[in-house]
């Protein structure tokens, strides 16, 4: 028998609107003291009436243009009928048969391994808005039994996502959700950030047979009723407890239990297992109905203006980089998953354009777009970050301007600057945001010139060490590598190292 996983998301994304869903709290979640920002709409006093945050609205239209959805003309609010500490209305105010869109899907590129890559495309269900709810707090200590309630969450804007069921790994269901916080960052309507429950997710999995002959047209690809797990609070958890669940299902299938009812299970990160609750609701349940206090919304207007703001998506940044600036694809998806990074270097790449007309007119090497993709990712991606965490330093607390930085780049390209200097450099920059040329001067950090001193440097590393010269002589030519290290120590990183191991070669030969 052989079973494969059938797996769909439900994501909640808080967005970042200045105030509520239906008041005009400020929206700033858990920064504030417990119930500083509440008022008697969103703490569900009788007699109180919403009002639609329009900002929320658009940010819901924006996501489900990014996620290639069909925006709805008219869409409206329904109250979801049910019981919690946290919800003080007794219902939460969502969205039910006329969501903001429907039918929108998202295609990812899977990372495997080297240089290979697999695209999957994920449909989306639907989008809808709707409100968080407050925060209970469980006290330790005293009695032991307390609860607090906390409603500064209470009324936030959440996009409610569903997918279907089209994710068929554990490592699928993460790649999505990477991609997907990626977008949000993108779009600048929420932090997505899980730890903080910005973004938050239930998997729902099932398992099914699939048939051994891929082609036996008879086989049912009907769905069997699925588990979801709840209390997903990292993308590590997500990938493990789809992982357990598999296994435990599996174990199911094969002793003939196969699960014949929807089931809830929580996630327990410590134990790495998931744990029964209750069984779930059917959506009758919920008892949904109009909400009476909201009028539906023609979006159909906002919907015109709103599908012309989508910006530039990662996935499309990921192959323009690639095109444009000639990137590796690896590179792409580095830079492309830092915006703020990748904002960098479209400025660099800029700059350099500006500083490759310079170098060719001074007759230099020219300054090729293949060489500056080269420059940039050695030195922006890997040495620059390299730096930056070294001094616990972000791109936006440190100093080292694009402009700088291009300018360092042309200046290694040029071999003004060895690349042991250039590092030294470059640390100067992000520290003080010093313009490189200028460090080099008064550090005097630029490539010796004068050849002479370079000479005396290697006569002196040949006289100092007679053991690899002898080995050089014996025809073992790696020997010379040792002597090159002597005449950079000596000369404290100026000297070129490929003009110090010709002249080191030449003086060898003369022995
Ligand atoms: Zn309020």
């Amino acid at each position: 028998m052989r079973l494969e996983p059938v797996i769909g998301l439900e994501i909640h994304v808080q967005l970042k609107t200045e105030s509520k869903m239906f008041c005009s709290c400020p929206n700033c979640g858990d920064l504030e003291a417990p119930n500083v920002n509440i008022c008697p709409t969103c703490t569900g006093q009788p007699g109180t009436l919403p009002n639609i945050n329009a900002r929320a609205v658009e940010m819901g239209m924006l996501i489900s243009y990014a996620l290639g959805g069909e925006v709805a003309g008219i869409s409206k609010f329904d109250r979801k009928n049910y019981f919690y500490p946290d919800l003080p209305k007794g219902y939460q105010i969502s969205q039910f048969d006329l969501p903001v869109s429907q039918h929108g899907k998202l295609s990812i590129r899977l990372n495997e391994g080297r240089d290979g890559e697999r695209e999957f495309t994920v449909g989306i269900t639907r989008l809808h808005l709707e409100e968080d709810a407050a925060k209970l707090l469980h006290v330790d200590g005293g009695d032991g039994k307390s609860s607090l309630v906390d409603f500064n969450r209470a009324g936030t804007p959440l996009a409610e996502i569903v997918t279907e069921p089209d994710l068929r790994s554990p490592e699928e269901a993460k790649a999505f959700l990477q991609e997907l916080r990626l977008i949000m960052r993108y779009l600048d309507v929420s932090d997505a950030d899980m730890e903080k429950g910005q973004l938050r997710c239930d998997a729902n999995i099932s398992l099914r047979e699939v048939p051994e002959d891929p082609k036996n047209e008879n086989w049912s690809t009907q769905l069997n009723p699925k588990t979801e797990i709840k209390n997903l609070n990292s993308f590590r958890s997500v990938e493990r407890a789809l992982e357990f669940e598999i296994k435990r299902q599996t174990k199911l299938w094969l002793d003939g239990q196969i699960p014949s009812i929807l089931a809830t299970r929580g996630w327990d990160d410590a134990r790495g297992v998931t744990v029964e609750q209750r069984t779930k609701e059917e959506s009758s349940d919920y008892r949904y109905f109009p909400e009476p206090d909201l009028p539906p919304m023609d979006l159909t207007d906002t919907r015109d203006r709103l599908s012309r703001t989508v910006p530039e998506l990662p996935e499309a940044r990921r192959r323009r980089f690639v095109e444009q600036y000639g990137l590796t694809l690896a590179d792409a998806r580095t830079f492309c998953d830092q915006p703020d990074l990748a904002d960098y270097a479209e400025r660099v790449f800029s700059e350099l354009d500006a500083w490759a007309a310079s170098v060719q007119s001074a007759g230099g090497q020219a300054l090729t777009p293949e060489r500056a993709a080269k420059l940039v990712s050695g030195w922006v991606l890997t040495k620059l970050n390299g730096v930056l965490s070294a001094h616990k330093l972000s791109l936006e607390t440190m100093k080292a301007g694009p402009e700088n930085m291009a300018e360092l780049l042309t200046m290694i390209h040029n071999s003004q600057v060895t690349g042991t200097n250039a590092l030294l450099i470059l640390e100067e920059m992000v520290l003080s945001g010093a313009d490189p040329s200028q460090v080099m001067e008064e550090k005097v950090l630029g490539q010796m010139e004068n050849l002479d001193e370079l000479r005396e440097a290697a006569k002196q590393a040949i006289a100092d060490n007679p053991k690899p010269v002898e080995d050089w002589c014996g025809g073992k030519t790696t020997a010379v590598q040792f002597l090159v290290g002597q005449v950079m120590k000596a000369t404290r990183g100026k000297a070129p190292p490929e003009e110090a191991r010709r002249i080191l070669e030449e003086e060898l030969s003369k022995l």
